[in-house]
């Protein structure tokens, strides 16, 4: 039995990043594990919708509902590790992040729980963000920064040593689902289709960037759980408008253009041959000795 462990700020991150790989993973029977660093608690309400008074009254437990029925869409477990959202800092210059909020806690005191989670349910292969978060929201960035922690971490019986015994992922990714050579495929397979492209402002001020496109070393194939991942991302009702810029790419097109999620092999304790087309490429076979 191979398992994964997904590290994510949000609710609703599983769901927009990765989610079509986990699926496919989920359909060839490895055991998928979601960790939610926080409850979403200082989310917006994306979805005009969803925008009215007695929801955002209740948008704590709002969010946990929209969690388990991503979460049964997508077939996976799912843990909260009960950290505060952040909030993302408005202003000109930024206001100081809220007191007790996620991305103020020490690392070494944040990783506790993800640490204790590893070594339980003893993942094979960990994801989440790159340094820069994916994008620039503090609970993204510390959520790498206390994924990575707790990567190097599970494994060491000197390290947090009340946290169960240890246990060693061999690979850990990020995720890079929205990079600029997928948006220029999506874009230029609308437009060769005849329908207006949502991303041409956005690709007029976006430069290539080599070095960054570079980092991309692994394309999952799943264009067939794309339909999956969709459902996910709109059991986050609050969060996703489905009228709105996600879903504005058709199925067909999209399908075609990217018929992939990808990440970055980041650290790795196996041989594997680069590019790769499977986040378990080099693990399997070996998970199986490790079992025993
Ligand atoms: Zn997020």
């Amino acid at each position: 039995m191979l398992r994964l462990m997904h590290v994510h700020a949000h609710p609703d991150d599983e769901s927009s990043k990765g989610a079509a790989s986990t699926a496919k993973y989920v359909a060839e029977g490895v055991d998928v594990h979601v960790v939610t660093c926080t409850g979403g608690e200082r989310g917006s309400i994306l979805n005009p919708a969803m925008d009215r008074p007695d929801v955002l009254e209740n948008i704590s437990a709002i969010r946990r509902d929209e969690m388990e029925a991503a979460r049964a869409i997508l077939g996976v477990r799912q843990d909260w590790l009960g950290f505060v959202d952040s909030g993302w800092p408005e202003g000109d210059p930024k206001p100081p992040l809220p007191e007790g909020c996620f991305a103020l806690v020490p690392v070494e005191e944040a990783a506790e729980p993800l640490v204790r989670l590893i070594r339980s349910f003893r993942p094979h292969v960990m994801t989440t963000y790159d340094e820069n978060g994916g994008y620039p929201h503090p609970d993204h960035v510390m959520c790498h920064t206390v994924s990575l922690a707790a990567f190097e971490a599970a494994g060491d019986p000197d390290r947090y040593p009340d946290a169960g015994e240890p246990w060693q992922p061999l690979k850990l990714y990020y995720h890079h689902s929205f990079h600029r050579e997928r948006t220029v495929a999506l874009h230029e397979a609308m437009l060769a289709a005849g329908l207006e492209s949502p991303y041409a402002e956005r690709l007029e001020e976006w430069k290539p960037d080599p070095v960054h496109a570079a980092r991309i070393t692994t394309k999952v194939p799943c264009a067939e759980y794309f339909p999956v991942r969709d459902r996910a991302l709109l059991a986050h009702a609050t969060q996703i408008d489905p009228d709105g810029a996600w879903f504005a790419c058709p199925m067909d097109i999209h399908q075609k253009a990217w018929p992939t999620e990808d990440y970055e092999l980041a650290r790795s304790l196996v041989d594997s041959e680069l590019p790769e087309d499977d986040l378990f490429a080099g693990v399997r076979g070996l998970a199986e000795r490790m079992e025993a």
